[in-house]
């Protein structure tokens, strides 16, 4: 373990640059040291699920924040819908996943607490979760710090506008891909990327 991680220091699960603007912003206001983590095996296809990660890059090195990526990518779970035995819906298992994985990585680099800039945004289901966040904080043993950023949402996307960061414009399975109503442009804006 790290001696300089203590309570002060948490592990900050970030689904995206653009979320994270605020709650770093805000979380820091506070005192806290931050180290953010990318654990999204729910972004598909696989040059979006780099492009969230090349952006939470960019973004760390703005900030000067330390950056933990997890290379996990699980298109093939979400397409074969196993989830449906165990949730009632696809953003439940989903929250419940990267809650599951950003605690178990906070445990296991020494942290005593973790949270999520999923709770930042106005288009999630913010009480579940806190719901997951709660859940693997008890399995890990690790705290699980709650705040409502929602206040802050418009004026994160703002800052990242500012900040140049790319925003993108659907929620990150490949059911929400095929929901927007940007799907053809999203699609062809990969394009001759090689992911
Ligand atoms: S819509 Fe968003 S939160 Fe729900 S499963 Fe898809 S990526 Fe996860």
């Amino acid at each position: 373990m790290d001696s300089t991680i203590n309570s002060d220091h948490i592990l900050l699960h970030s689904c995206c640059g653009p979320c994270a603007e605020w709650p770093v912003q805000a979380l820091l206001q506070e005192g806290y040291s931050l180290t953010l983590y990318y654990g999204n095996p729910n972004i598909h296809p696989i040059m979006e699920w780099e492009r969230r990660k090349d952006t939470l890059k960019a973004f760390a090195d703005l900030k000067h924040l330390p950056l933990h990526i997890e290379p996990r990518f699980e298109q093939a779970y979400w397409e074969s819908e196993a989830w449906r035995d165990t949730y009632s819906s696809r953003c439940e298992m989903c929250y419940d996943l990267r809650m599951d994985m950003a605690a178990a990585t906070a445990a296991h680099m020494g942290f005593s607490a973790f949270t999520t800039t999923l709770l930042v945004s106005i288009y999630q289901d913010h009480e579940a979760i806190i719901m997951a966040g709660k859940r693997a904080a008890e399995k890990y043993n690790v705290q699980f710090i709650y705040r409502d950023f929602r206040d802050g949402f418009r004026k994160g996307q703002e800052m990242a506008r500012e900040d140049g960061l790319y925003r993108q414009k659907f929620c990150g399975c490949i059911f929400s891909l095929e929901e927007s109503k940007y799907k053809d442009k999203i699609y062809r804006s990969f394009e001759g990327s090689d992911g």
